[in-house]
C-alpha cells in the first residue's frame, strides 16, 4: 500500500514538473520574456525551437533591438495591449509557414523569431511593432482582424484589399514604395488589419516615420490614415502622438 502511495506521489510530481511553465529570463518594460515556447493554441500548428548556446551572439543582438523598440512604449500602451509575455525562439512557423513573429492573441503572448531577418535589425524592429499592433487591435476592437469601417472610409474609392497578409509575404511586399494612393507598401494592400499595423509600426521607427510622412505630404488618403492612427494612440496615451510626430497637433 505504501509503495502504491509513493508511486502515485512520484507520478503526480513528475506531471507537475512537466506541466510547469518555463521561467521567464527577465522582463522588458515590465513584460516577462521567455526563451522557450509556452503553449500556443493547438489548432494553429505552431512550431519553434529554443535558442542553443551557439546562438548567443544573435540572440543577444535581438534582445537588444527588442529592448530598444519596446522601450518606446509607455505603460498605458502596454497595459492596453494586455500583453502577458514575450517568447523569443527560432524556426518559428505557423501551419507550416515560416514567420518572423506570431501574436498569440488567445493567450496574449507575442512570439518573436530572433533569426528571421537577422541580416536587417531595422526589419526586425518593424516586425516587433507590427505584431504588437495586432495584439493591441484585439484589445481595442475585439479582434486582431477587425475590419475597421472608419479606416476603410479613408481608402481611395473602389479600393479593395487582398486576401490577407499570409497570402502576400514576398520580400518585395515590404519596401516602402508608396505603390498607390493611401498605401506605404504592397503588404498594406493585403488586408485592412495589415494596413493599420504597417502604419502603426512605421510611426515608431524614426527613419520609416520620415518616409511615410514624406509620402503623406502628397497623398491625402495616407495623411488621413496617419492622423487616424495618431488619434487612436492619443486615446491610449495623450503624450504619445507628439512624441512620435512632433508636428502633430
Ligand atoms: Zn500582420
Amino acid at each position: 500500500m505504501k509503495t502504491r502511495i509513493l508511486f502515485a506521489l512520484m507520478v503526480s510530481a513528475a506531471l507537475a514538473i512537466a506541466a510547469a511553465p518555463p521561467a521567464p529570463v527577465g522582463k522588458i518594460n515590465g513584460v516577462p520574456v521567455f526563451l522557450e515556447s509556452l503553449i500556443p493554441p493547438a489548432s494553429w500548428k505552431v512550431r519553434c525551437e529554443a535558442a542553443i548556446p551557439t546562438d548567443k551572439k544573435s540572440l543577444d543582438l535581438y534582445r537588444k533591438t527588442l529592448a530598444i523598440e519596446f522601450g518606446k512604449y509607455p505603460n498605458p500602451l502596454i497595459q492596453k495591449s494586455n500583453l502577458k509575455g514575450i517568447v523569443i525562439v527560432k524556426n518559428l512557423s505557423v501551419g507550416g509557414q515560416r514567420r518572423a513573429a506570431m501574436p498569440d492573441y488567445e493567450n496574449e503572448i507575442l512570439y518573436l523569431d530572433f533569426q528571421f531577418g537577422a541580416h536587417s535589425p531595422a526589419y526586425q524592429a518593424h516586425v516587433i511593432h507590427h505584431e504588437f499592433f495586432h495584439l493591441l487591435e484585439q484589445e481595442l476592437n475585439g479582434s486582431a482582424y477587425f475590419k475597421d469601417p472608419e479606416w476603410a472610409k479613408l481608402n481611395p474609392k473602389n479600393f479593395k484589399y487582398g486576401k490577407g497578409g499570409k497570402h502576400q509575404r514576398g520580400n518585395n511586399n515590404f519596401a516602402f514604395k508608396h505603390p498607390q494612393a493611401g498605401f506605404i507598401n504592397r503588404y498594406s494592400t493585403s488586408g485592412l488589419e495589415e494596413d493599420k499595423a504597417e502604419i502603426y509600426a512605421a510611426l515608431f521607427i524614426p527613419a520609416e516615420r520620415k518616409k511615410i510622412n514624406a509620402m503623406a505630404a502628397q497623398d491625402i488618403h495616407l495623411a488621413a490614415k496617419i492622423k487616424m492612427m495618431l488619434g487612436i494612440l492619443r486615446k491610449i496615451d495623450p503624450l504619445l502622438p507628439r512624441q512620435l510626430n512632433p508636428k502633430s497637433p
